[in-house]
């Protein structure tokens, strides 16, 4: 019945059209919920570095921090049903600040040791609305003394769409603060490029629907080609997620993309895998 949950909670409808009232599997979500919360505090989730390769320079400098937990009994449950979850049940913010807490630590600790890298967490719609969120995120970089042009936030266009005025408030204060701000999984979901144009941008991230299919996709290729030239000339920089490979990769390359992730380059590791990874493709 766990398993089937899990299944059920990954459809972003399920967060849309959620009615607590009317959930018949409502004491399974609160009882993984309630180990949800235990493990946040116990420390018993991680979080897991994907490289972003720098496609004109062959380096690695920049990285996404993505949530790994490890249930007892359910063993690996993916982010995107634990996220989910977590929404529904108004403890979206517990996992996001621990996410950023941890990420800033961590990147106080590399910096320490000489590695300098960027790190970008994933925001929820909800933490968008959290107008705490800027302050809390500064004091943070200021108890860890890291710069904040080390931190970057990743969020779907569907997250301003909800409740603009706020969103673009938060997300205004973040980069005034000296964060970059990217836009996740562009060209799916609820998109409006009036939004858009509202938003202090630094990059677009293209979903990895118009990427996997790179090597053989005509129409994917015209499209992520598009979506780059849309981006370079609004002054963003570009992201393709989902490069599984060397195909999508040449094409990346040739149609001038700035950044590409995927499992053809790695998939998310642990922190010190990914110093590791990091220091070796490090320019010079
Ligand atoms: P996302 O932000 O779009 O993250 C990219 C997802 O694509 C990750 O899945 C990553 O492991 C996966 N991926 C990377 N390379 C490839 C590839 O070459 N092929 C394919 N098919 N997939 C690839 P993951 O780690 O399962 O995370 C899923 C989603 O959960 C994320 O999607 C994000 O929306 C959410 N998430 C993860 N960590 C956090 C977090 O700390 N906070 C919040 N709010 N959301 C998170
Ligand atoms: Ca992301
Ligand atoms: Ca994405
Ligand atoms: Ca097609």
């Amino acid at each position: 019945a766990e398993v089937a949950l899990l299944a059920a909670l990954r459809t972003p409808e399920a967060v849309a059209f959620y009615d607590a009232g009317n959930d018949p599997h409502r004491p399974e979500r609160l009882s993984l919920m309630g180990d949800l919360r235990a493990a946040i505090s116990r420390n018993e989730v991680a979080l897991h570095y994907q490289p972003k390769l720098n496609l004109r320079h062959g380096t690695v400098e920049s990285g996404e921090a993505l949530l790994r937990w490890r249930h007892p009994r359910l063993g690996p449950v993916a982010p995107d049903a634990f996220i989910t979850l977590a929404e529904e049940t108004g403890n979206i913010h517990r996992v996001t600040r621990w996410a950023l807490a941890h990420a800033v630590a961590q990147l106080q600790r590399w910096s320490t040791d000489g590695l300098h890298v960027q790190v970008a967490v994933n925001l929820s719609a909800r933490d968008l609305h959290d107008q705490d969120l800027p302050r809390r995120i500064a004091d943070l970089l200021a108890l860890h003394r890291v710069q904040p042009r080390w931190l970057r936030v990743e969020v779907t266009e569907s997250a301003v769409i909800g409740e603009p005025t706020v969103a673009i408030q938060v997300l205004s204060e973040l980069s005034d603060l000296g964060l970059c701000i990217a836009i996740d999984d562009f060209g799916v979901g609820e998109s409006s490029l009036a939004y858009l144009r509202r938003l202090p941008v630094h990059e677009l991230k293209i979903d990895k629907m118009f990427v996997q299919r790179l090597g053989t996709d005509i129409e994917d290729r015209l499209i992520v080609r598009s979506i780059i030239e849309l981006a370079h000339r609004l002054g963003y920089s570009v992201t393709a997620e989902g490069v599984e490979d060397e195909a999508a990769l040449a094409y990346l390359v040739e149609a001038g993309c700035d950044y590409a992730q995927g499992h053809y380059i790695a998939a998310a590791m642990p922190a010190d895998r990914f110093a590791s990874f990091v220091a070796e493709y490090t320019a010079g």
